[in-house]
């Protein structure tokens, strides 16, 4: 049996490596990843009705920033956004580059305070140490939640949320 083990574990080992399954510039997990790992950190989260909460958070004005210092500082704005986000978060988070300058973070076992308070010294973080804000949205499993793409969704509501509200600060979805 644990030889058994030892081979599948050899196997999927090998598959995913042959998958890409992060972002280059950044080295985050990207889009790929994040489906496989969110899809399990669902699943567990519907049978044992475990916290899970999904942060989705976007660079302020990054446009503008692209326009006044050139795209190359801004690819530098994003690899530190992804070095503080990592900083910031356990080694059981996912913290996923979600397209330009959109990073998604699964927070298993984070109930949505939890997931309220790190939000919040990620986004401090990166205005203390980088030329740009964050605006984030959070949103957390309960029972009613039936798909996994409901999280994400509202984490995206949130986020546009945020942004009406004037941008570099954090809101969460309704419980
Ligand atoms: P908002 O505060 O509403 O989010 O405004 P914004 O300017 O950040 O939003 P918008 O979606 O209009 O612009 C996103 C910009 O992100 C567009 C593009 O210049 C920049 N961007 C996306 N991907 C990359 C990338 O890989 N490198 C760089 N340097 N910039 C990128
Ligand atoms: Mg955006
Ligand atoms: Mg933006």
């Amino acid at each position: 049996n644990q030889v058994g083990i030892a081979i599948e574990n050899a196997k999927l080992y090998e598959e995913t490596k042959a998958l890409s399954l992060h972002d280059s510039l950044t080295g985050l997990a990207n889009r790929r990843m994040l489906d496989i790992i969110f899809e399990r950190n669902f699943v567990k989260a519907k049978r044992f009705e475990s916290p899970l909460s999904v942060i989705m958070l976007d660079i302020d004005y990054f446009k503008k920033y692209n326009d006044v210092y050139g795209h190359s500082a801004g690819d530098n704005i994003l690899t530190k956004v992804a070095k503080v986000a990592l900083r910031e978060t356990r080694e059981t988070d996912l913290v996923v580059r979600y397209g330009g300058e959109e990073f998604i973070i699964v927070l298993p076992e984070a109930n949505r305070a939890q997931a309220c308070e790190a939000a919040e010294r990620i986004r401090r973080s990166i205005q203390a140490e980088t030329r740009v804000t964050v605006s984030l949205g959070i949103s957390s499993f309960h029972k009613g939640v039936i798909e996994k793409k409901e999280l994400i969704d509202k984490a995206d509501t949130a986020l546009y949320k945020a942004k009406q509200k004037g941008r570099n600060r954090v809101e969460a979805a309704d419980a």
